[in-house]
């Protein structure tokens, strides 16, 4: 069996993809997102800041056995630094499994000399891996962990020093105790899944899923099945509590008693998670049973402003600023969009926002997610607004998000503004379009100059604020129709 450290990195963020990347058929596979290949480009960034003006020798060839061999020949040489090597080593057996061969493959980002002594004289080695994220995740550590223990059986010491090499250069240390016995466990649990015939089973997880490339596919699997996944606040935990007291899909989950559920869950989670699936079994919308006992109604205003931000994490720049303007007095709507078409604008349109927000000083501000509130007082501090007219605004601002969740349950599979406008028949102009999409979008506008990405944004942005008026729209409509109908306790 050949295992690489792509693989185990996979495995360890999802069994089943790493499965599907073996086994599965390819046809079934999206192709990569733009999102991804930025950020691959990004990591490439990353790398080439690492390297500076370190001098490093590369392996030349391309089949990796090759590869790890040259590898070999330059460590033995003492070269300094070396880039893209390959770690190769062949093991006859592996604790915890019935494998009798098994080839393992790593690939850190560079190999450092150090001194002390190895099989080839007064130095050896250590793996240091250059990732894009903040976090030293665990899948980093375990494939850093990884690199270490070849390296130990390549050069016949360990490296004294295991490191990844963190966004903005923040180094990390992994505690090689702790991750050599867990390097054992994942490199015996992964072979033993990947060497049965039978595909893990789907869990639909926005946040680990919604990148991959086997997305639709396991999506469909998961539909087809009416996989508990697709019930929003299910858990991987939660699942198997579910599982454990016979609730298998969403029809059981919705004809079981919040009571029986609640033995594992707890009563409120039980009673979310029944609803829930009730929800999305009758396709109906409803209140939700432990909403809070006083129920407000949504604030109106003679003008309301409906407000989105796009934003460049990886840049560190809040780019587009946009306002939907609802003037119902006058009957007129009309959309602000204030866009740094620079990194370097952000200032001037923080400051052409407040401005414009500040002429309609009674007009409360909707917006969906807590990002906006967040991001408005943050700039607020990096452009020295004062503190009151600050507060002035964000005094104004009215979470349409923490509405819906407060008080309804929607036959969704997710409460994102898309699913939730989409379910009450709001459609995007650019249709397939993500929040990542125009990331890539914004960075190509910098890089290409095309004005037909930023306008595509913008239109992006105003769907996004029209969205929320027209989810706004309908909570207030429904909170204000049932109002009387409904039993307050
Ligand atoms: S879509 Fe999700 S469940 Fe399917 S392989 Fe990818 S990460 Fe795993």
């Amino acid at each position: 069996m050949l295992l690489t450290d792509d693989l185990l990195l996979n495995f360890k963020r999802c069994e089943r993809r790493a499965f599907l990347h073996l086994y599965g058929d390819r046809q079934e596979q999206s192709s990569e997102k733009d999102f991804l290949m930025k950020l691959r480009k990004e990591n490439q960034l990353q790398i080439n800041e690492y390297l500076g003006q370190r001098p490093y020798s590369t392996p030349q060839a391309d089949d990796w056995e090759t590869r790890a061999m040259e590898t070999e020949a330059l460590m033995a040489a003492g070269i300094e630094c070396i880039y893209r090597g390959v770690l190769l080593y062949h093991f006859d057996a592996w604790d915890g499994t019935d494998i009798d061969s098994l080839t393992i493959i790593g690939k850190p980002t560079v190999l450092l000399r150090q001194a002390g002594e190895s099989k080839w004289g007064k130095w050896h080695y250590r793996a240091v891996s250059v990732k894009l994220g903040q976090k030293p995740k665990p899948e980093y550590k375990l494939t850093a962990m990884l690199h270490s223990f070849l390296l130990e059986k390549i050069q016949g010491r360990s490296p004294r020093l295991t490191q990844l090499m963190l966004r903005a250069r923040r180094p990390h240390r992994v505690d090689t105790e702790l991750w050599s016995e867990k390097l054992q466990e994942t490199v015996a649990d992964c072979i033993n899944i990947l060497s049965q015939d039978r595909e893990p089973e789907v869990f639909i997880s926005r946040q680990r899923c919604h990148l991959c490339s086997w997305h639709k596919h396991c999506y469909g699997v998961a539909q087809a099945e009416q996989h508990l996944s697709l019930v929003p606040g299910v858990t991987p935990t939660r699942y198997e509590s579910l599982q454990s007291l016979g609730v298998t899909t969403l029809k059981s989950l919705a004809n079981t008693s919040p009571q029986h559920l609640g033995q594992h869950l707890g009563a409120d989670v039980a009673m979310q998670l029944q609803q829930q699936a009730q929800s999305m079994v009758n396709q109906e919308v409803l209140w939700r049973v432990n909403r809070p006992n006083k129920m407000r109604s949504v604030p109106q205003g003679e003008v309301e402003l409906f407000f989105d931000i796009e934003a460049e994490p990886d840049r560190n720049v809040d780019y587009l600023l946009g306002v939907y303007f609802v003037d119902r007095r006058n009957q007129v709507e009309k959309f602000y969009a204030f866009v740094a078409e620079t990194l370097e604008e952000e200032g001037k349109i923080w400051q052409e926002f407040v401005d414009f927000v500040e002429g309609f000083p009674d007009a409360p501000i909707f917006h969906f997610s807590p990002y906006e509130r967040d991001t408005l007082n943050r700039l607020g501090r990096k452009y020295g607004t004062p503190p009151q007219q600050l507060q002035d605004i964000v005094g104004r601002l009215m979470d349409i998000h923490q509405w819906v969740t407060k008080y309804v349950i929607f036959p969704v599979e997710s409460y994102s503004l898309k699913s939730l406008a989409n379910s009450l028949g709001f459609h995007w102009q650019e249709v397939g379009v993500s929040g990542d999409q125009t990331v890539c979008w914004y960075d190509t506008w910098l890089e290409t100059g095309d004005r037909q990405l930023l306008d595509a944004i913008i239109r992006y942005n105003e769907d996004d604020c029209r969205a929320t008026h027209h989810l706004k729209q309908w909570i207030t409509e429904f909170i204000d129709s049932k109002q009387n109908t409904i039993v307050l306790s």
